[in-house]
């Protein structure tokens, strides 16, 4: 959406054009400017009192402003007008849930979900212990009686300080987000290691730590090793950090969570660390359960460079989840993936955390013969010997060696559609698109060796890395 600024100067040159003043009034809402939203949409109101959007809006800002009273009435109004507005459902549920009323908050709730398929929000799910997913699973809600005038309320005034009073006392539930799957889910997806090329290392790591403990519990209780813990996988980009853990949950015989960032930072309600904790309260609930960061750097940054005081709380939090001496943390594998490992604060690297960082770097020859092996499957490509494409893609990462192959079947079918007849994808081709084409790893290793000089010391994060450096036909594109 444009920024209100843009917005306010276009409605200058046109001031009642009401398309422009919904615009403006929902930049304003989003730029928490409510004083500036409630006069737009009062504005656009006076054009058409029925106009459902800005009724709408102006409920946002008064349940914003914590007269859930004031929005009630108005979503309620929303919905005489246009029954099947999911949004007002939405809002409806929110001010029952701030009311202490759960179960109309639910029925708003899998109302919205089920009058709009793509809806999902996941501050409120978690604060209703439900997710979209579940609401349309269940049988469409009956039509919602016809709202009276006046609506019962109870209270009235502001209960979202309620929320914030003990967030973290709350009840346990059953809350999961919509990432969270159990085995056997059909949704799960159907990655596994066998799609993903090398990385050995780290896929025993995660058979150890999470597949085999629930394989052998005897022998795991034999030797005294427990299941879960802490892996830090890192490197630079294109090299199947995000593909594995996706195959992660094609692997492992346990529930599964992918968290997302933005069913940590919350706006609206305004509490990260307790979305994190719930996060950490689900995986613990369903253990054995793996649960898996991407972009970690964004959630887990080093404490020196922070300057919002919410971000740092946010950090606390994360440590404090992550730490080891929390005995219900056991069966639990938290999998972090970043490539500015540099950025994450020291603290996550103590015992009981990521105890262990794994270096994923671009493929070697073995693992670059598995990925090109993958990536020739199910196309018309000629037989070859993929020697000497292995040579020619030395210092490649896997996403390098797609394009490889994305941009040698383009050619190929161009070629096809211009002749007339079958041109099958050649080694003659792959080596020439993979001639032209430099490793895109290099800058980041270019920009690593600072980070890696300024981290010395025996239990670095860099050491696995700082080896692979010193191997200098590793970073250079030998032809
Ligand atoms: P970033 O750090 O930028 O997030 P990444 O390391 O997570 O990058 P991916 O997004 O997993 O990299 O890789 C991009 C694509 O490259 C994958 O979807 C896959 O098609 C291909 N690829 C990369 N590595 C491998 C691999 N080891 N085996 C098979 N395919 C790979």
């Amino acid at each position: 959406m444009p920024n209100s600024s843009a917005l306010r100067d276009a409605l200058t040159q046109s001031p009642n054009n009401l398309s422009l003043l919904l615009l403006y009034g929902r930049a304003c809402l989003e730029e928490l400017h409510l004083d500036e939203a409630r006069e737009v949409f009062t504005r656009a109101l006076e054009q058409d009192p029925d106009q459902t959007d800005a009724m709408l809006g102006i409920a946002k800002v008064l349940f914003m402003e914590g007269d859930t009273s004031g929005a009630a009435v108005r979503a309620e109004r929303v919905i005489f007008l246009e029954p099947t507005n999911a949004q007002a459902h939405l809002l409806l549920s929110r001010v029952y849930l701030s009311e202490g009323d759960r179960p109309k908050a639910i029925e708003h709730f899998d109302r919205a979900a089920q009058i709009d398929g793509t809806m999902s929000d996941p501050a409120l799910e978690r604060e209703l212990g439900r997710t979209a997913r579940d609401a349309r699973k269940t049988a469409p809600a009956p039509a919602p009686e016809p709202p009276s005038q006046e609506i019962p309320m109870t209270g009235g005034g502001t209960d979202q300080d309620e929320f914030f009073d003990d967030p973290f006392d709350d009840p346990p539930y059953d809350w999961r987000p919509e990432t969270f799957y159990a085995p056997g889910d059909p949704e799960r997806g159907n990655v596994t290691f066998a799609d993903v090329g090398g990385m050995e290392e780290l896929k025993e790591e995660i058979r150890l730590k999470i597949t085999y403990p629930l394989q052998f519990p005897d022998l795991y209780k034999a030797y005294g090793r427990k299941t879960g813990g802490g892996i830090l996988i890192y490197g630079p980009p294109g090299c199947g950090k995000t593909l594995i853990l996706r195959a992660v949950a094609g692997e492992v015989p346990c529930n599964y969570l992918s968290v997302g960032l933005h069913e940590i930072f919350d706006p609206y309600f305004g509490s990260t660390e307790r979305n994190l904790h719930q996060i950490f309260e689900t995986a613990r609930a369903n253990a054995p359960c793996v649960l898996v960061f991407d972009d970690i750097d964004s959630l887990a940054q080093d404490r020196r460079q922070i300057r919002e005081s919410q971000m740092r709380n946010l950090v606390n939090q994360f440590l404090h989840e992550m730490d080891g001496i929390r005995s219900e943390n056991q069966r639990i594998l938290v999998i972090g993936a970043t490539n500015q490992p540099w950025a994450l604060d020291p603290a996550f690297r103590r015992p009981g955390r990521f105890d262990q960082a794994i270096f994923v770097a671009p493929p070697d020859a073995p693992a670059r013969a598995q990925i090109i092996e993958l990536l020739a499957k199910d196309k018309p490509i000629a037989e070859f010997d993929t020697k000497e494409l292995i040579e020619a893609t030395n210092g490649f990462s896997g996403a390098d060696l797609k394009w490889v192959f994305d941009r040698a079947a383009e050619l190929a079918l161009s070629a096809a559609i211009h002749t007339g007849q079958p041109v099958p994808i050649t080694l003659e081709l792959l080596l020439a698109v993979a001639k032209a084409h430099s490793p895109s790893t290099a800058e980041w290793f270019e920009g690593v060796r600072t980070h890696a000089q300024s981290q010395e010391g025996p239990n670095s994060i860099f050491n696995d890395m700082r080896k692979f450096l010193s191997a200098p036909s590793n970073t250079k594109k030998e032809r």
